[in-house]
């Protein structure tokens, strides 16, 4: 896939095995958008995704997981008994929120953004997942209509 990156807004994964603009074959030195989390999760993201359609002109947002994501491993459970260690006083904040384990497929993710009053309604959404062995890319939810 080459790629111009002009509004697009690519949300992956903080895993430094990643590198979405070779992935994605966007060229650094254009505009493209980059937002990182752990798992490339939406919830986690979506101040960012819709404060950046007040800036500027994203007419696509990708969404990227990927396989052997570390997000897969862990679960909320664990990471909040870990967090809550580090920072006992914050038990109950830390008990109220999500932290993003991936139990479910990319379609979730841009299920919440086609979902979200803040996205707006003509945004081009696609899903897809990056086999992080082989290299292989799969679009598992929309269909890329032009280059990104
Ligand atoms: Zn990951």
């Amino acid at each position: 896939m080459r790629a111009s990156g002009v509004g697009v807004v690519v949300l992956s994964c903080s895993d430094p095995r990643l590198n979405p603009y070779q992935i994605l074959g966007i060229d650094p030195t254009l505009k493209a958008t980059m937002v990182r989390n752990a798992g490339g999760r939406v919830f986690d993201a979506i101040r960012t995704l819709s404060v950046s359609q007040t800036i500027g002109t994203p007419g696509t947002i990708v969404v990227m997981h990927h396989t052997d994501c570390g997000m897969t491993h862990y679960h909320d459970p664990a990471i909040k008994k870990a967090l809550i260690e580090i920072a006992p006083e914050e038990h109950e904040s830390i008990e109220a929120s999500q932290f993003g384990e991936i139990i479910t497929s990319v379609r979730a993710d841009v299920a919440i953004l086609k979902a979200s009053p803040l996205i707006k309604k003509d945004t081009q959404i696609v899903g897809l997942k990056y086999e992080i062995n082989t290299g292989v890319l799969m679009v598992v939810d929309g269909e890329i209509k032009s280059e990104l």
